[in-house]
């Protein structure tokens, strides 16, 4: 048997967030007691491996090393949790044992769990790890063939499934090969079956806000309906998924990314080629919402990245978990502070929240009268704050409807024709911000609307007049235009017209 002198290097690699670090793996054994050391900020999950190695090892019928293994996970200064480094240290030990004969670990990658048979065991975060590996130049990676599939979405890298470690020897002693797998996002995308809960076609009545909706669709714009339980609110916030753009390539890897370290996919169908809708009760924690724990994980607001997080009950959450959106929904991202460390995650969403008008639910509705005082309704209602609702372009009423709307049948559109003007306004947009960093109008900075949003004098004096006649204050000027910018874009003119702007003013209808 060869023995090798120096210490054995494996590659592997880490995430933190979304961010991929490569890891060294570093094993080497010194005559001494047979013991396994593993040093380099491991957490117990990999402490624990020692004991998973040794069993692994001798369960796949190899010898292990009669001598003290110590294996250095590097860089020192990096916390390296869980067990995905288990076959990356397990071909370490064998390479210096010398059950793998010329190991050669240049552009090579191992990830995966072992069990104590030997098998095995598929991780979380394999689809960033890999396009992370992708980045860094390695050419091939090792992982559990349970893991396949994910990894089969990146490009430039050849991934290789093993069920077991005796595979992975017996390939690396070039004796077999491994599975392989190659798979088109595009292909996915171009298939999706466009079935959404509910389609526009099944909500009757409620003209003004789906216009309302299908503008929001249009520019990304948040969106705050207010209206009697019963009035419709949850429907129209499920309708709206059925008309907002397909995802692109791009859209779905970051999404699939992010459910993938969250060990939310699907391992038959691991990549995500819808956009998300989560709704999260009133009663879920800061933390499921905003994201959190000693590991931060994403919370909802990035689960619904490139989707819509409807928030019904609005004024019911804390007020503490509400404040904490205003920083993502201004800037499209949230960081995640611990004692050790921060993580950074995407949080672009479309928020749609929904309150009832008032405590008891019923002012201003048409069959129930309202039971609140004056005091109650104000109380209710400044639980969303001014800075929050300032983040809200559109701001609308739903009422319930009448009897003979409900008996009306008269045709409605569908989810599929208000789409394509979406679409096509969406498209409008790309090509007009192209270099300007921003994809919508909702991201229009107050210098960007003064470059994008021009309009000439007569139209400048209706809405000075507006503003001062339903007092708003001096941030909704840049808001009308933004909305008034979309309701152009969808009508495809270059220019925004009086008649978008007194679109936009109905579109503001708490004040
Ligand atoms: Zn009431």
């Amino acid at each position: 048997m060869r023995k090798f002198n120096l210490a054995i290097t494996i590659k592997s690699a880490a995430n933190k967030g979304l961010e991929i670090y490569e890891i060294n793996i570093e094993v080497d054994t010194i005559n001494s007691i047979p013991q396994v050391v593993i040093i380099g900020l491991g957490d117990t999950a990999i402490a624990e491996a020692k004991e998973r190695l040794r069993l692994a090892i001798k369960n796949s019928s190899y010898s292990f090393p009669a001598a003290k293994v110590v294996i250095n996970l590097a860089p020192a200064d990096l916390k390296k949790e869980g067990s995905s480094f288990d076959l990356a240290m397990a071909v370490g030990i064998l390479a210096k044992e010398g059950a793998i004969k010329e190991f050669n670990g240049e552009n090579i990658a191992f990830l995966g769990e072992l069990s104590l048979d030997g098998s095995l065991r598929a991780i979380d975060g394999i689809l960033p790890i890999i396009s992370g590996l992708e980045k860094l130049g390695i050419k091939k990676v090792v992982l559990p063939s349970s893991n396949l599939k994910e990894a089969s979405f990146i490009d430039n890298i050849e991934a290789l499934g093993a069920d077991n470690l005796s595979e992975v020897v017996c390939y690396l002693n070039g004796e077999t090969t491994l599975k392989t797998l190659k798979q088109n996002v595009q292909d996915f995308l171009e298939n999706e079956d466009n079935d959404f809960e509910i389609d526009f076609l099944q909500v009757k009545g409620q003209l003004q806000a789906k216009k309302a909706l299908e503008i929001s669709a249009s520019g990304a714009h948040n969106v705050l309906m207010s209206g009697s339980p019963g009035a419709g609110k949850t429907m129209l916030a499920k309708a709206f998924m059925s008309i907002l753009p397909p995802l692109n390539k791009q859209e779905a890897i970051e999404l699939t990314k992010i459910y993938s370290i969250s060990g939310l996919l699907d391992r038959n169908m691991p990549l995500i080629t819808k956009r998300p809708f989560r709704s999260p009760h009133h009663s879920a924690s800061a933390v499921g919402i905003i994201g959190g724990g000693s590991t931060p994980k994403p919370g909802e607001i990035t689960l619904s990245h490139r989707g819509v997080l409807f928030l019904d009950e609005m004024a019911e959450f804390p007020r503490s978990t509400l404040e904490v959106l205003r920083q993502p929904l201004e800037e499209g991202t949230v960081t995640i502070s611990r004692a050790q460390t921060s993580v950074k995650y995407p949080a672009n969403f479309i928020l749609i929240g929904a309150i009832n008008p008032c405590p008891c639910g019923f002012l201003g509705d048409s069959i129930k009268p309202c039971t609140c005082s004056q005091y109650q309704i104000n109380r209710y209602r400044s639980k969303i704050s001014g800075p929050l609702l300032d983040r809200i372009d559109i701001q609308i009423k739903v009422q319930r409807l009448k009897d003979e709307e409900l008996l009306n049948n008269s045709a409605c559109e569908t989810s599929a024709q208000i789409r394509k003007r979406v679409i096509k306004a969406r498209q409008i947009q790309l090509e007009r911000y192209k270099n300007e960093g921003i994809i919508t109008n909702s991201e229009l900075t107050p210098k960007l609307i003064k470059k994008y949003c021009k309009i000439n004098e007569d139209t400048k004096k209706f809405l000075k007049n507006a503003i001062n006649q339903f007092n708003l204050s001096a941030r909704s000027y840049d808001r009308l235009l933004k909305i008034s910018r979309t309701i152009a874009d969808l009508e495809q003119k270059d220019n925004i017209e009086l008649s978008h702007i007194a679109q936009a003013l109905q579109l503001r209808s708490f004040n």
